[in-house]
């Protein structure tokens, strides 16, 4: 495994799924680990299951992102590396788009992590790794998630950028893709059991590998990109996604 003894790691949306798996691998793999969330409830009870420091922080709020930057700054001083992880999925028909739907998930998803971002800069080591979770929607057509694809394709578009700009720092930014990772976001959605398992059976049936991901299975990408053994690795994007975007117009048999 990757070695992070002395890193300091931020990870946002890290008391659930994908967050809550990585700022686990990453604490294993020796960093410090910092984890935010929007339930104080939640934080509190992750931070103490992880033994790590858990920060309650809004991404869509600024104030709350810089609210978090001191309270980060007067522990630690510097961030070796960002995990800009919180996310929600929304979906919604085209047609049934409302203003405040659009509002809320790129003010999460797109706005949220750029101001992640744009608010953690100056405290960013030089060499530091910025990852963006983002999603195979991006460059899928699947029905109900134009604004969630839109929101992750905006992040990827954005990563690529300041890839090149934060370059100068040795700061290096990358993306990952899931494709369908089992986690809480599925649920929150508010969808019936009965949708939600149909939902689920038919995406899986889309994985060529015939499953969902674990979000260990993310983390150990994440930990990966954040470590110097990834030290020639920016402006990329990883796809993790049991093939899903590589499944064929026909079987093979
Ligand atoms: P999850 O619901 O288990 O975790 C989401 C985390 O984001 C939680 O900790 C939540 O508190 C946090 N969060 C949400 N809104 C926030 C806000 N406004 N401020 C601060 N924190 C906030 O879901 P997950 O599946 O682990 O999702 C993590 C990321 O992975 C998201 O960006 C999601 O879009 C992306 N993703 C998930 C899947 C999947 O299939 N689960 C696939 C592709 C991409």
């Amino acid at each position: 495994m990757s070695n992070l003894t002395g890193k300091v790691a931020v990870v946002t949306g890290g008391n659930s799924g994908i967050g809550y798996a990585s700022a686990e691998s990453l604490k294993a793999a020796g960093a410090q680990v910092i984890i935010t969330g929007r339930s104080a409830e939640k934080v509190a009870e992750a931070a103490e299951a992880l033994q790590v420091e858990g920060i309650v922080a809004d991404v869509s709020q600024l104030s709350a992102i810089d609210h978090l930057v001191e309270q980060v700054e007067a522990g630690y001083g510097k961030v070796d590396i960002l995990f800009v992880n919180a996310g929600i999925f929304a979906p919604a028909p085209i047609g049934q788009i409302s203003e405040e739907m659009f509002d809320h998930q790129m003010g999460i998803n797109f706005k949220g992590a750029v101001f992640t971002i744009e608010k953690f800069l100056p405290l960013l080591n030089d060499g530091a790794s910025v990852i963006n979770l983002s999603s195979v929607n991006a460059y899928t057509g699947m029905p109900n998630t134009a604004v969630y694809a839109a929101s992750k394709a905006a992040l990827n578009a954005y990563t690529r950028t300041a890839a090149t700009e934060l370059a100068p720092r040795q700061i290096r930014v990358n993306a990952v893709n899931p494709g369908p990772v089992a986690t809480p976001i599925f649920s929150k959605t508010g969808m019936p059991d009965e949708q939600l398992n149909g939902f689920a059976t038919a995406m899986q049936n889309r994985v060529p590998l015939k499953r969902f991901g674990q979000p260990k299975d993310i983390a150990n990408l994440v930990v990966f990109l954040a470590s110097d053994d990834a030290s020639f690795i920016t402006g990329g994007e990883y796809n993790i996604d049991g093939g899903i975007n590589v499944n064929p117009l026909l079987a093979a048999n």
